[in-house]
């Protein structure tokens, strides 16, 4: 790698977010290394790239020490849906903190600003509704989900305190839920689901009542923000919301799919999963002020996307 190009670590790099942002990242001219231990990424999914002469990738599990000369570090790598979390809950929870600790830890030695991608999970199951960045969370602290929302709440602990103990630059982002080409179509996230199972004709699997809520945002709009995020200055460490304010529920994102695609699956009821939060939307008033930012791809925009991608890749 040449000195003068500002050098990115872009750990989770072969994940669905993390492919679209080494593209981004190129795009604007960095230089990328995506380090990733393929537990949910593919390297398929970043192969494009690899022709790319300050692309470099290396396979890498954050969990172990990571020593590299870089400038900025993005630290994607965590499995983020609820199967593919909860097949390992311990090695979930060794991936954001002891991973944190780790790029914390290399960002400290190497003077470099780091970006975490933290979740709408640390607000649980909300009492306050859309969510704002001062409202603490709803966690159950011993469930099922507790390995990845008390990790990614832990990791947050840790980058505020390498930023008032250590001066470590720290850029913290609240990711909603988001979707696009390159999900894992077998990790049982909702949207990835309900595309699949339409195009096949299955049955649609919706658990419980299909009245709880979620907004979609769609990967180009997230990753931008993410970009606009560790661009800003110092001053701004974060926490900030990044989503879609476009809330749905369930079961009209069902019927939505259903009708995109043509599908004659009918609807199938399935049990709602222990502690699932019953709502979810992000206010974004402070990624509005601080990156002037705001998601464009409308929710039907974006699943037309999708599922051109996942019919032209599976089907
Ligand atoms: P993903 O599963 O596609 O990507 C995660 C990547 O991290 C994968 O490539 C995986 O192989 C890698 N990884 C996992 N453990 C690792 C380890 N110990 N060492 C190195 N690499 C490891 O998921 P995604 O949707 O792209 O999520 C990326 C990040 O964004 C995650 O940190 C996730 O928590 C966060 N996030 C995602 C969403 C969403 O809706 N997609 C919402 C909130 C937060
Ligand atoms: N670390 C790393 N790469 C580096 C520097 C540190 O992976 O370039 C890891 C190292 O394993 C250490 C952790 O980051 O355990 C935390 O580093 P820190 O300097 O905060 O703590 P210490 O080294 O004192 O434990
Ligand atoms: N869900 C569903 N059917 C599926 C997969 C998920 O009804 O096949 C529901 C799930 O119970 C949750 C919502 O869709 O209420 C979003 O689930 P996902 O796993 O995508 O994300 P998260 O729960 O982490 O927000």
């Amino acid at each position: 790698m040449t000195s003068t190009t500002e050098r990115v670590l872009v750990t989770g790099g072969a994940g669905f977010i993390g492919s679209h942002l080494c593209e981004r990242l190129l795009a604007a001219g960095k230089e990328v290394l995506c380090v990733d231990n393929y537990f949910t990424g593919a390297r398929s999914n970043i192969a494009h790239l690899l022709d790319n002469p300050r692309f470099e990738a290396a396979r890498h599990d954050i969990t172990f020490p990571l020593y590299v000369e870089v400038d900025e570090i993005y630290n994607l790598a965590c499995p983020a849906s609820p199967v593919h979390y909860q097949f390992d809950p311990v090695q979930t929870t060794k991936t954001s903190v002891h991973g944190a600790i780790n790029m914390l830890g290399l960002a400290k030695r190497v003077k470099a600003t780091i970006l975490q991608a933290s979740t709408s999970e640390v607000y649980g199951d909300p009492f306050v509704h859309p969510q704002r960045e001062d409202y603490w969370g709803n966690v159950n602290p011993i469930g099922p989900r507790a390995c990845y929302d008390e990790g990614k709440r832990c990791a947050e602990t840790l980058f505020f305190d390498y930023n008032r103990q250590h001066k470590v630059a720290i850029k913290v982002a609240r990711i909603f839920n988001t979707y696009g080409p390159r999900m894992n179509p077998n990790d049982g996230r909702v949207v990835s689901n309900f595309i699949v199972q339409a195009l096949k004709g299955d049955p649609i699997t919706i658990y419980g009542d299909g009245s709880q809520t979620r907004s979609f945002c769609y990967v180009d709009d997230l990753v931008e923000g993410l970009h606009r995020l560790m661009e800003t200055d110092g001053t701004v460490t974060g926490p900030i919301n990044l989503g879609n304010p476009g809330e749905f529920t369930i079961l009209e994102l069902a019927e939505t799919v259903i009708r995109m695609t043509g599908s004659r699956s009918r609807i199938e009821r399935h049990p709602l999963p222990q502690d699932d939060p019953r709502q979810r939307k992000p206010d974004i008033t402070k990624a509005h002020a601080y990156l002037k930012w705001m998601p464009h791809v409308p929710l039907e925009e974006g699943l037309e996307r999708t599922i051109a991608y996942f019919a032209k890749t599976y089907f």
